[in-house]
């Protein structure tokens, strides 16, 4: 047999809890935003086989299983899953479109809207680093219950604004930006490895948290780092300080999401619309 089954799409904020998922009787359910940028949580039954647009992903021993609709996707992605009994089921998740604020900073150094040759060299140095380390595909489910923020403060910068540097069009904002004082505490916001913990040009003190299958969160511009690669964290945990190091006009927390190397909207993914109050 063959099911075809729409995502229903649903503007409500908050993440499907699991036992919501479990009472379904689709054998394959999938939660979450449903937005441009928005992390999909999906269940399988035992043993099934789950494509999206034709990537096997990886499976938990639980049936969980995760995707990301990139933040300029207007087509369906398509979820297919075989289960051990030969029947499929595929459903298509046509992504919510946003549209992005445009947000003009000016003020940066110079060297780091447009770089020279050398420190360009160094940049896609560490970008490739990081795109490295987001092809891990841990088999942990932390990702799974809606994650916590990882600072206080009121948001200063919106995932998918179009950013005008010193007055340059330049890439898209792909993360949250929390404002907040000097040395603020960073909190990991779901369990997690440590997948890199470095310091780099345009990021500064940077962090790169694992939370299995695919699902990464980064955070920029720390002024100190208490953990290192490798290091487990448990939701909660204080792993690190803000700052203003590398690209940074004052201090905040820049957050950023992925699953794998697809950027995504990690406030499309909190148990609470906004962080609390500082
Ligand atoms: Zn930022």
């Amino acid at each position: 047999m063959h099911r075809r089954g729409f995502v229903s799409l649903s503007a409500a904020f908050a993440v499907a809890p699991l036992a919501a998922r479990a009472a379904s009787q689709q054998r394959v359910t999938l939660s979450g935003t449903m937005q441009q940028g928005s992390l999909v949580i999906g269940h399988a039954e035992a043993g099934a086989r789950v494509r999206v647009d034709g990537k096997l992903l990886s499976v938990g021993e639980t049936g969980l299983f995760a995707f990301g609709l990139a933040y300029d996707q207007k087509g369906a992605a398509t979820v297919t899953a075989r289960f051990t009994d030969g029947d499929t089921e595929t459903h298509d998740v046509t992504p919510v479109v946003r549209e992005y604020e445009v947000q003009a900073i000016n003020g940066l150094p110079q060297n780091y809207v447009s770089p020279p040759e050398d420190i360009e060299r160094r940049i896609k140095r560490e970008h490739a680093l990081v795109a490295e380390a987001r092809s891990q595909d841990t088999d942990q489910d932390w990702f799974a219950e809606p994650f916590d923020w990882p600072g206080r403060g009121i948001i200063s910068g919106l995932f998918g604004s179009q950013r005008i540097l010193n007055g340059t069009p330049s890439a898209p904002h792909f993360g949250v930006d929390i404002a907040e004082g000097e040395g603020g505490l960073i909190r990991a916001p779901a369990n997690a490895i440590v997948a890199l913990a470095e310091q780099f040009y345009l990021e500064g003190g940077y962090t790169l948290l694992d939370h299995g299958r695919g699902v990464f969160t980064g955070y920029f511009h720390q002024s100190q780092q208490l953990v290192k690669q490798g290091d487990r964290v448990s939701r909660g945990q204080v792993f690190g300080h803000v700052g203003h190091t590398g690209r940074a006009t004052g201090p905040h927390l820049h957050w950023a999401m992925n699953w794998f190397q697809v950027r995504l909207d990690p406030s499309r993914s909190t148990r609470t619309p906004a962080p609390p109050k500082a």
